[in-house]
């Protein structure tokens, strides 16, 4: 019988500034035999986010750093080619951490995977965008700590992205003024023109401060913050008294982290929440699985009754997943990002190990 090969992304140094492709190594390894309490899962998509580049780094970020020669960790939606496992049958699709690889061992009660329970949703990519942990973040941020009111206006930053999109929809669903932050005049055009926000203005313009600050006359009551840096740094001047700041993520800081400190410090953000009464709070979609329903059931109807459109940038091939997550940190996406690894197959379901 020929021996099933794995195709898979080992970390082979920690980045140095922006994660390149030479910080990873691409090989190809022959599948172990299964053992009894573990299945077999062919990863069919794979999420690409900011966090990759956090988990390459030392830097302990709700899970521990991915280790030098480990194979690089990874959201994604799996298909169980074989199992055996009392509690995964062959053929079931399964969402977890399938890792940046074509197949991956799951064992029993590692907590890696649960199952898509069927129907799965058309098109399957949508458990990784606005029906996953990225359109279930912006709700969470939205629901939870945004809060906007009727009429109040909602600044959102990647606002072409993964979570921006969601968040900023679910602002002008719940009656917010929502003016965008993204990297082009295109992304901007897309942001207004079909996903319905107010305004948007492109930070690479150098004149973007004055024009956020001419869009927001009254202040900025919500900051859905995804970047960070000098973004939320002039964001966080146009706070009104009472204002929120959702702290999503800091994605202009990421391609930092396992430098030394710049010793640049933040005393000016505390001053700033001092002087406006302001809350800015952080929060991590992976501490609130049990909210996953009730997230998905919101935004589901949204999408039903046509609130929420969502965006993917497709990356065909696992031998591009590396060069793809570089592309993120220069914006080259729009929507969720997504690596299509494989179609699903023919597995018979009856057939187990
Ligand atoms: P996106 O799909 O938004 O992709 C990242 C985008 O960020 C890029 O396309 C680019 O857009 C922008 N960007 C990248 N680098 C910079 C920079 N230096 N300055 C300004 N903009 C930059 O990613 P996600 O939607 O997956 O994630 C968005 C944020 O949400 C991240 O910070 C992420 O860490 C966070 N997050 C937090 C979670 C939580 O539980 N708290 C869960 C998931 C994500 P542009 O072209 O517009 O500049």
């Amino acid at each position: 019988m020929t021996q099933l090969m794995n195709r898979c992304y080992r970390l082979r140094r920690r980045p140095a500034g922006t994660a390149t492709a030479e910080d990873l190594e691409f090989v190809e390894e022959p599948v172990p035999d299964l053992r009894p309490g573990q299945a077999l899962v062919r990863t069919l998509w794979l999420s690409l986010d900011p966090s990759n580049r956090i988990w390459m780094s030392d830097t302990h970020y709700h899970l521990p750093p991915v280790p030098i020669g480990g194979v690089m960790r990874g959201l994604g939606i799996g298909q169980v080619v074989q199992s055996w496992r009392d509690d995964l049958r062959a053929d079931d699709l399964v969402s977890g951490y399938p890792g940046w690889q074509d197949y991956v061992i799951a064992d029993a009660g590692d907590g890696a995977f649960t199952v898509v329970p069927p129907p799965a949703p058309e098109p399957l990519s949508a458990l990784l965008g606005p029906l996953g942990h990225t359109g279930i973040t912006a709700y969470l941020g939205m629901t939870d700590i945004g809060r906007p009111r009727p009429g109040e206006t909602m600044v959102v930053s990647a606002a072409a992205g993964a979570v921006g999109s969601v968040a900023g929809q679910i602002g002008k669903a719940l009656g917010a003024r929502v003016v965008g932050i993204a990297g082009s005049q295109r992304k901007c055009q897309h942001v207004v023109a079909d996903l319905g926000f107010d305004a948007c203005v492109n930070h690479r313009d150098p004149a973007w401060r004055e024009h956020l600050d001419e869009l927001t006359p009254d202040g900025i009551d919500v900051d859905f913050e995804n970047v960070g840096g000098s973004i939320m740094d002039h964001v966080l001047t146009r706070l009104t008294v009472g204002g929120r700041v959702v702290l999503c993520g800091l994605i202009a800081d990421y391609n930092g982290y396992g430098a030394p400190p710049d010793g640049r410090g933040r005393l000016d953000i505390a001053k700033t929440l001092m002087v406006k009464r302001a809350v800015m709070q952080s929060f991590l979609v992976l501490d609130h699985m049990d909210r996953f329903p009730e997230a998905t059931t919101y935004l589901g109807g949204l999408i039903a009754e046509n609130k929420l459109r969502y965006d993917e940038t497709v990356v065909d091939g696992l031998e591009h997943a590396a060069e793809a997550l570089t592309g993120m940190f220069d914006g080259a996406n729009t929507g969720k990002l997504l690596v299509r690894v494989a179609e699903r197959m023919d597995v018979p379901g009856e057939v187990q190990a």
